[in-house]
């Protein structure tokens, strides 16, 4: 039976984890349509209220997480420009791409210090491949530690202030619909929305060779240091308009660099540069629920007014959750290889996670593949979910 529904304006389907629906049109629709009602206007004298109510650093007035791509360039930018003296924390990608560390440089000579903080490799590389095996998602690391390291940044360095891009809740849809207005990330943010999957961080105890001290970045801080320090979250698409594409121009203005050819799988060349098992984590994506990169950056396209809803469901079928045969210059033998994955075990669990309701399947209940290996998403985009 084929499960997926569509968001009539949108190409988000029904099966999109935490994404809601009404009247046909889906909560990052929704979220997008709410942005009329943002009082942009006053957001700088607003967030500078925020900010120098809240300074106990005397040197540095918010940390600002980077990754070095075009989303954090743009923050690091605005918050220079806004006369800020932001300290640019990053927690480097599981497996980070020659161009992602030129992006991190490039990042630096905007003008700001900058902290990198980088959990045991060896340790990293172990949880990456449990997270693979255990909940599909070799990313999983990256996925946590973007969102502590910058926590425990405010509090090592006691800067309360830490300025997010923008609200996955709100750009995504990827929450409550009240969530959708979230002011703060928090604690329970992170937990309730942070892709962990069902696995928490002392589940990783049973791993082989993973020991309490390796953990520390991974844990969230002591609730009492982060309210005694009074760490606040914020996102600064609440303050000035948020919009990934023009941040890429910004970006690139200041240096930013793109990659030179298409991505496999997307349908950009400007985002997710910096992590080599991105692919990977795609791939499962489309295999679990039907909707991969190439529909993300389409549906954020296709709200801005960039791209028709026609035109769009073309470019996904064409590219949405092809068989990541490589990620940028790297083959997927090779970074499987750095996480000891065979190509044999790496199949064998994309088909334990394939989700095979939503592909087209022969008469014997196999599955019928594209010309890349891939499944064949069973798929009418007009099947609006109402
Ligand atoms: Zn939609």
């Amino acid at each position: 039976m084929n499960q997926l529904k569509y968001c009539k304006r949108c190409l988000y389907p029904s099966t999109k984890p935490d994404l809601w629906f009404t009247d046909g049109i889906c909560g990052a629709c929704h979220a997008f349509d709410a942005r009329s009602t943002y009082d942009w206007e006053n957001g700088a004298d607003v967030l500078r209220q925020i900010i120098s109510k809240n300074k106990i650093n005397p040197k540095y007035d918010c940390i600002v997480p980077v990754s070095g791509g075009k989303d954090s360039t743009y923050q690091a930018w605005k918050l220079l420009k806004e006369g800020y003296n932001p300290l640019c924390i990053t927690a480097p990608t599981d497996l980070l791409t020659s161009l992602g560390r030129q992006n991190i440089e490039n990042l630096k000579k905007l003008g700001c210090d900058y902290v990198e903080i980088s959990v045991n490799p060896a340790v990293r590389q172990k949880i990456n491949r449990y997270g693979f095996f255990n909940v599909g998602d070799i990313q999983w690391p990256e996925h946590l530690l973007i969102y502590t390291i910058p926590v425990h940044a405010a509090v090592l360095f006691k800067i309360p202030i830490i300025v997010w891009g923008e609200c996955p809740q709100r750009e995504y849809g990827a929450g409550k619909p009240e969530d959708a207005t979230l002011k703060y990330f928090d604690r329970r943010v992170l937990e309730e929305y942070g892709s962990l999957n069902g696995l928490r961080v002392s589940d990783l105890l049973m791993i082989d060779g993973v020991d309490e001290k390796d953990l520390y970045f991974y844990e969230y801080p002591p609730s009492e240091l982060v309210e005694e320090i009074g760490v606040k979250g914020l996102y600064l698409d609440n303050y000035f308009p948020w919009n990934g594409i023009a941040n890429v121009t910004i970006a690139q203005s200041v240096g930013f660099k793109t990659y030179d050819k298409p991505i496999l799988g997307t349908i950009a060349n400007y985002e997710n540069l910096d992590n080599y098992v991105h692919g990977i984590h795609d791939y499962l994506k489309y295999l679990k629920f039907g909707f991969s990169r190439a529909t993300d950056v389409a549906c954020n396209l296709i709200r801005r007014n960039l791209l028709s809803r026609t035109d769009a469901i073309e470019l996904v079928k064409q590219n949405d959750g092809l068989f990541p045969t490589y990620y940028m210059d790297k083959t997927l033998q090779e970074i499987l290889d750095v996480y000891s994955i065979t190509m044999n075990e790496f199949l064998v669990q994309c088909d334990e996670y394939t989700n095979y309701d939503l592909f087209m399947q022969d008469p014997h209940g196999e599955l019928i593949l594209r010309y890349d290996g891939s499944p064949t998403l069973n798929a009418d985009f007009n099947n609006i979910n109402i």
